[in-house]
This record gives C-alpha cells, structure tokens and sequence, in this order.
C-alpha cells in the first residue's frame, strides 16, 4: 500500500530527551507506517508513505523536535523495501549504544501545571518530572540513562507512573525520574515542625537561614530582601563580599531584565543571569555591585517553595567559605550546623554536585559564560574539526574543568572549583570517572598545563602513566587562545590573541597574564605583552593589592615614586612595610616579574581606594572598579597605545590630583587599556583578521564592550567566549584541541 520509503537520520542530543514517542506520534498522526529506533549516533526511522506524507514527517520531525533535543544534523534517503503494520518503536538491542545523558532541564510548563493543579494527583508534588525536564546528569550513576543506574532506583514505581512510562501516547514515556507522591521521593523538614515548606517559609519569613536540597546541591536560603537576614548568612558562612544569587519569580522586580536575559532565564538550564540591579536591594547581596545574579525557580520543589513564600530569596551554595557545595544529607547536617537554622531535606540522592551555571550578557544581549556546570553539562560542544584522536585535557587548578575530546566534539566536564579542597579533588575525580564511562572514553592523548604544580597536572600525569596514554603539556596562554578558537569554531591559522588573566605560566617559565600571541591551535609566537613588573610577596600579591600599586609605581617612576603618587600615599600601608616590600623589590627577593592584567587592575583599583590592603576573593577589586566605571562614557587617556604602562599612571595619578570623580578615571583606564590592546593587536594581525579574547579578565564587560569597539575600528574581527567561560573554566577545552591537534600534525 505504500508508495515510497525513507530512512531518515537524526544526530544530535536525540537520546532520552523523547525524540523516540515524538516520532511515534508523529508517524501515527500522519498514518505513516514503519518503525522508529536509538543507535550510537542517534535516531534512526523507516518510513513508509506517499510522497506528501513522508516529506511531512521530515518537515515536522526537523521543525517540531522536543524541547530537550538538539538536532545536529538530519539526513534523509530512499528506502527499498516494504512498510510494516502500525509505526513501532524498537528497544534498544543488544550493542546499541545509547549512552547519552542529557543536561538536568528545568520543570517544563505541562509539569508545572500539574503541580499547581488540585485535581492532578502530583499536584504539591516537589518530584514531578517528564520526558521534556527534571533531573538528569545530578541522579546519574552510570550508563545507559536508566532508571535502575539513578539515585531513582531506590523508588519502584507505583502502577499508574507504570502505566504513564510504558505509553508512548504520554508525556512520561521512558521518563526515567518519573515519579508521584504514591511511589516517588518525599520531603521533609529538620529542625522545625509541620509541613516543610509551610515551616521553611515561616522560618525565612522570621528571618531565618534554612539550607534546601536542591537538584545539585544544597542551597543556603533567606530572604533576599531582609538586610539582617543577609548579613547574617554572611557572618555565618564567613563570606566577606563574594555576591549571593538570588531565586525569585520576578526578576524584573530587583534588575533591569530585556528581552535575551528573559530568554536565558526561562531556558531549560536555568542558569544564574547577572544583571542590572534597580530598586531597592540590599547592598549586603552584591557588595560594590552593579549587577545581581538572578534565577528562576526551576524544580517543583523551588516552584512551590517561592509560591509559598512570594518574595526573592537568597539562593547560595551550601558550603562554608570556599568549600564546595555539600549534596548529602548527612554531610549538611554535619557542615551546615551552625550556618542553617533548619533543612529542607528529601531523600533521592544528589549523585554528582552541579553548581549552578552562571552567565553575564554583553552589550548586545549575548551570553558571557562565567561558569558552566549545571543544565549544560554534559552536552557536547562540535568543534570546527573532525576525527580527531581521544584526549583527556585536565585543566587549571582554580574553576577546574576537565574536558574529552572525540571526533568532532569536546565534552567539557562540569566547574568543579578549587581543586586545593580536598573535596573538590573527589569531586573531579569522581565526574572525570563517570564521564569516561558515559562516552566510554580512554585517551590516546593526555593534555595538562605546564604548571607541574597545578593538581590537576599530576593528575593527568598519574592517568598518562596508567593507560599509557601520551602525555602533552600545554602553555597556559596558548590554552585560552584555543579555547576561545574553538568555542568560536575558528579555524587554524595566524590569528592574534589577547590573553588577559590573573597569572600562568608562560613558556619561558616567566608569570604570564596580560599577553599578545599570533598564531592558532598548532603554535603561537609571543608578539607584545604587559611590560613585566614584581609581584611583591609572590602569593601575598594575589590577597593584598596594596603590594601591586607599589610594583606599578615603582616601575613607572623608579626609587622617586613617592614624589609621583600623592593622594595615593594614603591607599599604602606605613612606611615601615614599604620599606620592607621596596628592599624585597630591589634585592629580588620574593618578587618575580609578572605580565598580569589582573595585578594591573587591583592596582589601578588600589590607587582609586577600592580594597587596596586585602581582598576576600579573587577579583573583587578589578569588579569593583568595573561597576564604578561602567557608567561612563570616557575617552582614553593621551598617552602613547603601549602595553607599558607609566603614561597610563601619570594620567591617573594627574586625574586623582585634578580631583575627576572615581568612576570617570575607572572608565578612562578601561578605555585607555583598551585602546593600547587593539593597537597592539593590529600591529601584530592582519585587516579582516580575528583578534581571539580570552582570560578572566575578558569577563569584564566594560573592558570587553571597549575592546570590541576598538578592534573593529581597526577593521579586525573581534572574537569572544559563547560557551565555556574565558577564565580557567574553559582552559581544558583549549589544552585538549592543542594537543588532539599537535600530534596528528607530527
Ligand atoms: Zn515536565
Ligand atoms: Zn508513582
Ligand atoms: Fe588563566
């Protein structure tokens, strides 16, 4: 009876997002006949139809795709055969690799109406979940994506979820979280009575901290709103300054919210969105910030909880300081004592920690990544090559990442933190294991940075030597160049990198961090740099900025720099220390000469009063001078476009005794910044040339914006982070292109 065949192809994320029933339906609804099927590189069907019929279905199938895919490519061609009966979908068989986990994916409408819908029976219910969202990677256990290898396996389903999983006509086919109050997890409180969220809610109302147990980690909670509520989440978490993120409903309520950030915001990850503060918001949220980072409720478990309690709430990760975020019950009521006054606690275990991902937008409504982890990972990232060798890159050591490459994809694992923290070491181990596993991994190649100090070195090092895999060690710089390359999809070639960071070490074992190269992912040469100046103390210089205004100006006017740096005398600790940090200087004691553009900020900042004797965290000074200079709009400095910075220095120090308000000499040193990198990088590219940004520091906006301005001015293409982040977030995915690269070049 039927006309024609087709076998159509679809790649991509197609695996355990629903693609399978969607097709069914689909199928069945145009009374095509044939069947519908998973494999190792993604869906397969067989079709039978008439012409009109079959061109429809490969319409629909590319236009009406489930929420959750991400159709790579589709490829249709002709058919021999005859149909079958009815559409059917097969099993996965035996050998047939459907290893693919999606990314954890916020509550979608159809579940979030059954929630707040009395007559529903998961109405109220914390857990629901469907094919199209819940969680995902953060129950996994191992491979295939199947109920029985999540933390789900300890809730055997109830006969109407049965029912609802076994029916490719339902929402829940081969949802594996699938769930209701009758089978699945429950909620409870600790250290309050009653109904946990009623009780949480009259907790957070009386200005209390309660810790949630959210989808990848505990959340410290209060009310965003009560400024006492919030210091003292402060105090208790002993976080001096570091930004809470918020969770609220409407986040138009506390920032300026257009267009894209909405889109980012309700988009399946539910990342943190940084974004203009307006209104009245407590300063103890984001201290010296202009922007908030904000979030939407995105389980049923936040969803009730923000409709009970009908304001912002503080959502930040539960841990103490720098820790990472705990995700087991016993291990929060241990670390968060103290901190949270009651929990919200449920009993489906938290299998692998995600942090929340956190983005900023630039000036033109794009996404800045800042840190990539829960709703992106795992999802593959195509890279502009194919057939490309098994390399294991392991990353940096703060805002550690590892990433796998393969073919034409890298997968970039999850920020999993400071790897210093012994628990953050097990954390990486624990996600590297489970990744090789999920794409069934072994590397010929295992790329690491050339700092054989970084743990996430001698760990490479470690498994290098296990599985015999060739051990490549890549230059800190040339990594985030890469990364940005192939973020990008550029090609190889000669491209020019501005590589802005805090510190890495370069090739001639120099500190690196404010540097110029020209070349790609096969090689770079160093073709200008920040004039190098002391990093006073060595690590000392990372906590108290005063110790790089003293190298900035000492390098800038030599032993006289006291008669320079007038109001600025004030911002420097007594003479006693100077004298001390000017003798380390001159005998070269602890002072190695250090190219960073993150230094030159805390500086510049230092200079201005921000936080010159010390700061809490990493940043927090350059951020500050940031937001202060965001609203204006200045022009650079008169001095000559050098990335040797005395004329930058007489001009500040000049504006300061001139008076000129803070925030206009912060805009004017971003714009002269940016002004003598674009000139930099034209003397060193070609017109129409791509000028690749990347390191921390290209995550400051007004810098960025600038930069951008002024490279295209200059008739070059500028070329910033999409998807993974610019600071060490996205090293690995550089290091593992460099090194897949390198030696299929040799
Ligand atoms: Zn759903
Ligand atoms: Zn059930
Ligand atoms: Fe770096």
């Amino acid at each position: 009876m039927s006309a024609k065949g087709l076998s159509i192809r679809v790649r991509g994320t197609v695996q355990g997002v629903g693609f399978r029933p969607f097709v069914w339906r689909l199928a069945r609804e145009l009374g095509v006949t044939g069947e519908v099927s998973n494999d190792g590189q993604g869906v397969r069907i067989a079709a039978w139809g008439d012409e009109a019929e079959l061109d429809e279905l490969a319409r629909r199938i590319r236009d009406e795709a489930p929420p959750l895919a991400r159709v790579v490519g589709i490829e249709v061609c002709g058919l021999e055969g005859q149909g079958w009966g009815a559409f059917r979908i097969v099993e996965s068989g035996q050998g047939a690799t459907t290893t693919a986990i999606p990314p954890d994916a916020a509550t979608c409408p159809g579940c979030l109406a059954e929630i707040r819908d009395s007559a529903e029976r998961r109405h109220g219910y914390a857990f629901t979940n469907c094919t199209h969202c819940g969680p995902r990677l953060t129950i996994a256990r191992a491979i295939p994506w199947d109920r029985a290898q999540t933390s789900m396996a300890d809730f055997p389903m109830c006969e109407a979820c049965a029912a609802q999983y076994g029916d490719p006509a339902d929402r829940r086919f081969h949802a594996q979280p699938i769930a209701c109050a009758a089978c699945g997890p429950h909620l409870w409180i600790e250290g309050a009575e009653g109904e946990p969220i009623a009780a949480a809610v009259q907790l957070l109302r009386a200005g209390a901290i309660v810790a949630v147990k959210g989808l990848g980690g505990f959340h410290l909670a209060c009310d965003a709103m009560n400024a006492q509520a919030v210091a003292e989440l402060r105090r208790r978490k002993a976080r001096d300054a570091k930004p809470f993120a918020v969770m609220t409903a409407r986040p138009e309520d506390l920032c300026e919210v257009g267009a894209p950030a909405r889109a980012l915001l309700e988009s399946a990850a539910a990342p943190i969105v940084l974004l203009p503060r307006r209104g009245a918001v407590p300063d103890a949220l984001a201290p010296d910030q202009d922007h908030l980072g904000v979030m939407l409720p995105a389980t049923p478990l936040h969803h009730l909880l923000m409709a009970e309690f009908g304001g912002p709430l503080v959502m930040t990760s539960g841990n103490r300081s720098d820790e990472p975020q705990v995700i087991d019950n016993a291990q929060a009521r241990e670390t968060l004592a103290g901190i949270a006054d009651a929990f919200v606690m449920h009993d489906r275990a938290i299998e692998n920690r995600l942090d929340d991902s956190v983005l900023a937008m630039d000036e033109a409504g794009a996404p800045i990544p800042i840190r990539r982890a829960r709703g992106f990972a795992p999802a593959p990232i195509a890279l502009p090559f194919d057939d490309l060798p098994p390399v294991l890159a392991c990353g940096g050591e703060l805002k550690a990442t590892f990433t796998l490459i393969r073919g034409g994809e890298a997968m970039v694992g999850p920020h999993i933190g400071d790897l210093e923290q012994a628990a953050a070491l097990g954390d990486y181990r624990a996600m590297l294991d489970l990744y090789r596993r999920l794409f069934d991994f072994t590397p010929e190649i295992v790329a690491v940075d050339a700092h054989g100090g970084y743990l996430s070195t001698q760990m490479g090092e470690r498994i290098a030597q296990e599985t015999g895999a060739a051990l490549v060690r890549v230059a800190h710089h040339h990594a985030h160049m890469a990364a940005c390359m192939a973020d990008n999809g550029v090609q190889d070639g000669q491209h020019v990198g501005l590589l802005l960071d805090g510190l890495g070490l370069g090739p001639d074992g120099a500190l690196w961090g404010g540097e110029a190269l020209r070349g790609g992912y096969r090689g770079v040469e160093r073709v200008g740099g920040f004039a190098p100046v002391p990093l006073v103390g060595g690590a000392a210089a990372m906590k108290e900025p005063w110790r790089n205004l003293l190298a900035h100006l000492r390098v800038a006017f030599g032993a006289d720099w006291r008669a320079a740096a007038g109001p600025v005398i004030a911002h420097l600790p007594d003479e006693a220390r100077l004298r001390l940090a000017e003798s380390m200087i001159d005998s070269g004691t602890n002072c190695p000469p250090c190219s960073s553009a993150g230094r030159l900020f805390d500086a510049a900042a230092a200079a201005l009063g921000i936080y010159p004797a010390r700061i809490s965290h990493e940043g927090q000074a350059a951020m500050a001078l940031e937001a202060l200079a965001r609203p204006f709009d200045e022009a650079a400095w008169d001095v000559a476009p050098a990335l040797e910075w005395s004329g930058l220095w007489r001009a500040l120090l000049g504006d300061l005794d001139a008076g000129v308000a803070p925030g206009r000499i912060a805009a004017r040193f971003h714009a002269t910044l940016a002004r003598a990198l674009a000139h930099q990088a034209a003397a060193a590219g070609a017109p129409g040339g791509h000028v690749i940004l990347s390191g921390g520091v290209m995550q400051n906006r007004v810098l960025l914006a600038a930069l951008r301005r002024e490279i295209r001015a200059r008739g070059m293409v500028p070329v910033a982070h999409k998807q993974v982040p610019a600071n060490d977030g996205g090293l690995s995915l550089g290091q593992g292109i460099i090194a897949a690269l390198g030696e299929r070049g040799e």
